[in-house]
């Protein structure tokens, strides 16, 4: 399943991150998903829940977050704010765009506690 190899990429990030800034635990983890990155919320949840134990994720709490879809038009080259049910160009109605943002899987934050507090 296409969010279990994310939900083991993103824990292998943290952990890494959390190695380098001495952190003891990680208390909760920002991720930010882009609407238009494939990646189902509910999905990656149960992913994680069944490969955070053991990891430095374990007690952690993950937090969701939906970046706007900015979208850019390729007719009238306007760049805008997409509309999940009606992604046409407001200004020409036009239906070629590129998404600029919107695909990415990021992790925004990685709150813990380091090892000497
Ligand atoms: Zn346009």
């Amino acid at each position: 399943m296409h969010e279990t190899s994310i939900a083991r990429n993103v824990i292998c990030i943290v952990e890494e991150a959390a190695q380098k800034n001495d952190l003891a635990c990680v208390s909760k983890v920002i991720l930010e998903i882009g609407p238009f990155s494939g990646v189902e919320i509910g999905a990656l949840e149960f992913a994680f829940s069944a490969l955070k134990h053991g990891t430095i994720l374990q007690d952690a709490t993950i937090e969701y977050l939906t970046p706007p879809l900015t979208l850019f038009c390729k007719e009238c080259e306007n760049e805008y704010l997409g509309d999940f049910d009606d992604l046409r160009c407001p200004a020409c109605m036009g239906t070629h765009f590129e998404v600029i943002h919107g695909r990415e899987l990021i992790v925004k934050s990685i709150i813990g506690a380091s090892n000497d507090q």
